[in-house]
């Protein structure tokens, strides 16, 4: 019989020769392969295909996955000439990924986390969130999506107590890769529309098929933890809230009110049904649908304050070209922000833009703190949780970055 899925785990390579002088950043184990880097492509491969990447004069750098259409032109799998890309490959790598974040939550209340975080586990372009007894992937590379049915197996026969492996492949940039969104069903039964889901004693409910990213921001968990610290008592704003996960956890640790803002009914609406399923008192926080912008500046002209805010703004900036807009927005927020808080009150304000630099971000809040006539004091730096680990060859996996920020 005829092998049904089609991949060519035996054949020979085709073999992409880079131009002279262009090795550098795969001798440094970087795992792209930029276009521009190319001289010639011996062989006929097709997106997805496994490729051989060499130097100009012959020496072999890495093994990879070709995708013809994007200017990252190979994700490299491997850099061991003898690892062969097959079946065995993806367990062992998932096996890898999937032992670091049991060693991570044991011992924790949570059952939601990523399970492999694309470059930075040695598989690009391949994310994969759990949700208690779903998993939700992102297959956002031609080399993921030639190996998806494989890589479905695997976590079929890796993730304990799984009921169902769904796909939210629903995002922009699988257009550079030449692919189209994907959603659906991969593997067991349909996720319901609303998962329940455990994170350090808090409970939300995650909307895994239509919610942002794989439906939950499971990158703030430790940052909710350290808002938590600073919660007890305390007037919170928490802007740019989504389905309230801060406000849950400032509650929980005992905030006097928190107001959540956002510009989506449906989040909000989903940040009320937490604030009930935790048991928490409805009346210690409010639901503002609108403009955190225009909303700031409606409160400092009512004479408004907090004791603690959290800024948490989608990503300002999706190419360098953005940059020098995106930093206005970064710091009229932050200006705002410092204006609106009591002395001795707390600031975590995050950018989860990759190309804004953690040295930029910082002079920014430093600008805005002081345009406010703010003094403030950097008291953390916070990043992704380690379930969204950083290989230190690939330093584009650390985007998210916060400054938690004392008024003084
Ligand atoms: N803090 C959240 C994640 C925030 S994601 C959490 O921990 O779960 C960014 C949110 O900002 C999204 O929910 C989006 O709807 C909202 N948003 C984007 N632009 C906005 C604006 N100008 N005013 C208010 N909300 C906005």
């Amino acid at each position: 019989m005829a092998n049904m899925i089609n991949i060519p785990e035996t054949c020979q390579p085709a073999s992409i020769i880079l131009k002279p002088k262009r090795e550098k950043s795969l001798l440094n184990r970087h795992p792209w392969v930029f276009s521009g880097a190319i001289a010639r492509t011996d062989g006929q491969p097709r997106p997805g295909d496994t490729v051989d990447v060499l130097t100009a004069d012959g020496r072999w750098l890495t093994r990879g996955a070709y995708s013809p259409q994007s200017q990252i032109r190979v994700r490299a799998w491997s850099f061991d000439q003898a690892q062969a890309i097959d079946t065995g490959f993806f367990d062992k790598r998932l096996q890898r990924a999937l032992d670091l974040r049991r060693q991570l939550l044991a011992d924790t209340d949570t059952n939601a986390n990523r399970l492999v975080a694309g470059e930075s586990d040695g598989l690009p372009g391949l994310i994969v969130d759990r949700y208690d007894c779903w998993v939700v992937c992102q297959f956002l590379s031609a080399g993921t999506e030639r190996w998806k049915s494989i890589i479905v197996e695997c976590l079929d026969h890796l993730v304990p107590n799984l009921i169902g492996i769904y796909e939210r492949s629903d995002v922009d940039i699988r257009k550079k890769e030449g692919l189209v969104p994907a959603t659906g069903r991969l593997s067991g039964a349909e996720p319901p529309d609303q998962v329940d889901i455990r994170e350090n004693g808090c409970r939300y409910r995650v909307d895994v098929k239509g919610g942002h990213k794989t439906g939950f921001y499971l990158d703030q968990r430790d940052n909710r933890a350290c808002v938590a610290v600073y919660a007890k008592g305390a007037d919170m704003l928490n802007a740019f809230a989504y389905t309230g996960g801060f406000a849950v956890a400032a509650l929980r640790a005992g905030a006097a009110h928190v107001v959540n803002i956002d510009s989506s009914a449906s989040a909000l609406d989903l940040a009320r049904t937490h604030v009930a399923l935790n048991g928490l008192d409805s009346a210690r926080v409010d639901h503002v649908i609108g403009d955190v912008f225009s909303l700031l500046r409606r409160y400092r002209a009512d004479d408004r304050s907090f004791d603690v805010i959290v800024l948490d703004p989608p990503k300002f900036v999706n190419a360098k070209s953005d940059l020098m807009r995106a930093s206005r927005g970064y710091k009229d927020i932050n200006r705002l922000a410092f204006e609106l808080l009591r002395p001795g009150g707390t600031l975590f304000t995050f950018s989860c833009s990759g190309l804004m630099g953690r040295d930029l971000f910082q002079k920014i809040v430093a600008d805005a703190a002081l345009d406010a006539g703010r003094h403030a004091l950097i008291l953390h730096w916070l990043n992704q949780s380690p379930d969204h680990p950083t290989a230190l060859n690939f330093p584009e996996g650390s985007y998210l970055k916060g400054l938690v920020c004392r008024v003084v």
